[in-house]
């Protein structure tokens, strides 16, 4: 199978060897011939998996067979929940778009809008967007979606995580009810599967992995521990292996930044990245992370999403997530394009429902070790820990089950009222 097999023009072809890409991966060759024949796709595939130029390069090359006008609409719109994937997704677009004549554009929140709308007003054919801000700008009148030909909704089950779901309804009815839609989630809910019908019309659906398996590359274990060893535990780890390139996963934005400065008195350089930081710093910690110049990063879901860090080989769960699909996206960044990785996470004696709810959904006992220095407290209570807006969609943790919020990339870590919830809700979503 090979790029050229799969119809993408020659000027496509170009780019992508410019990329370095030699074949198309399962989710690029499964997707990109149903978008070709302009059916409408549903995706079950996350990060990693090459997804983005799965939808991308078939859009473009719709876009650039049909004729252009000189006032130039927005003709293909591809909503992103967050900020990060939005920048990510549109520098594909850019790459992709090279050798093509198609004009593109990215706008999110949280910074100036002066540069968009001017952007926009210049005339785009592909713009990425994050719902915000989106929404932003066509109510003040600087921006249409009547002109909309296909429809890309990325990181689905995230967008409805955030709480976007009534902004999507929103952003729909701009646009004409004829178009081409494509869908891309990680996980399949209930939910997910009703937003899909409400979007899609016949969709031809792909798969790029079964859903819910962990990449066999990836090596996992668990130690268990005491609580107030964490730390501990994970400067050892870091320093002993001589981790160079570490992502760490925070339940709260509060754990991330005193995760962070510990980290850094210990030597290691270190930077958080959640929803509470500037687009700026993160961008920054970002790029330092890449460049390897920081070492860790120390991330929650949420802000983890849509980071595009090729090759990552630890990643580290301080805290196990509630939500045990989150499990899989987080274990999901090592072992990328074929190379392995490895993900262990620290588990204290609250944390084991949440512990088992992962190895049902994953389908296997995850190795277990014990570190001298750092065993666990045989006295600690195995009562689940309250989470401070932590969602919980899969049963993880039943005892919580009933405090349904949406966003676990909440501050603090205790009390879960939905007032809260709520607030950390619509904090979100104003940030995008
Ligand atoms: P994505 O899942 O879209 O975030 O892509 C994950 C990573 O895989 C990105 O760094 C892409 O540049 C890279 N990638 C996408 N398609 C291919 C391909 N066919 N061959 C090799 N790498 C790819």
């Amino acid at each position: 199978m090979s790029f050229k097999s799969l119809g993408l023009s020659e000027n496509l072809l170009k780019a992508i060897s410019k990329k370095g890409y030699e074949t198309p991966s399962p989710i690029q060759a499964k997707a990109i011939p149903p978008v070709l024949e302009g059916k409408d796709v549903l995706a079950s595939a996350q990060t990693g998996t090459g997804k983005t130029a799965g939808f991308t390069l078939p859009l473009l090359h719709i876009l650039s067979e049909n004729p252009k006008e000189k006032f130039r609409p927005v003709r293909a719109l591809i909503l992103t929940p967050t900020r990060e994937l939005a920048a990510q997704v549109y520098a594909n677009v850019k790459e992709y778009s090279e050798f093509l004549e198609i004009r593109s554009a990215v706008i999110f929140g949280g910074v100036n809008q002066k540069p968009q709308a001017a952007a926009i007003r210049r005339g785009v054919d592909v713009l990425v967007a994050t719902p915000g801000r989106l929404l932003d700008l066509q109510n003040q009148g600087l921006l249409s979606l009547k002109r909309v030909e296909i429809f890309v909704l990325d990181e689905a089950d995230r967008m409805l995580d955030m709480g976007f779901l009534r902004d999507m309804e929103r952003i729909m009815k701009l646009m004409p009810p004829k178009r081409q839609n494509l869908m891309f989630s990680a996980t399949f809910s209930k939910d997910i599967r009703k937003l899909a019908n409400g979007i899609l019309n016949h969709p031809v659906q792909v798969e790029a992995t079964p859903e819910n398996t962990t990449v066999d590359a990836i090596s996992q274990k668990v130690y268990r521990v005491a609580k107030g060893k964490k730390t501990g535990l994970v400067i050892k780890l870091i320093s002993e292996g001589n981790w160079q390139q570490v992502l760490i996963f925070t339940r709260t934005k509060h754990g991330a930044n005193n995760l962070t400065k510990k980290l850094a008195s210990a030597g290691i350089t270190a930077a958080a990245i959640h929803g509470n930081k500037s687009q700026g710093a993160r961008t920054k910690a970002l790029s330092g992370f890449k460049s390897g110049k920081i070492r860790v990063m120390v991330a929650t879901d949420i802000a983890a999403r849509g980071l595009d860090i090729p090759l990552l080989p630890h990643v580290v769960n301080y805290e196990i997530p509630n939500i045990s699909e989150d499990y899989v996206h987080r274990i999901g960044r090592t072992g990328r394009a074929g190379a392995s990785g490895e993900a262990v996470s620290l588990v204290s004696a609250d944390e084991t429902s949440y512990l088992r709810s992962i190895e049902k959904l994953v389908g296997m006992k995850i190795p277990m070790e014990i570190i001298e220095g750092f065993e666990p407290d045989p006295n600690a209570s195995t009562e689940p820990v309250k989470q401070g807006g932590g969602r919980n969609r899969s049963g993880g943790g039943a005892r919580n089950s009933s405090k349904k919020s949406k966003s676990n990339d909440s501050k603090g870590g205790n009390s879960s009222n939905k007032k809260r919830n709520n607030r950390n809700r619509n904090r979100n979503k104003r940030s995008n």
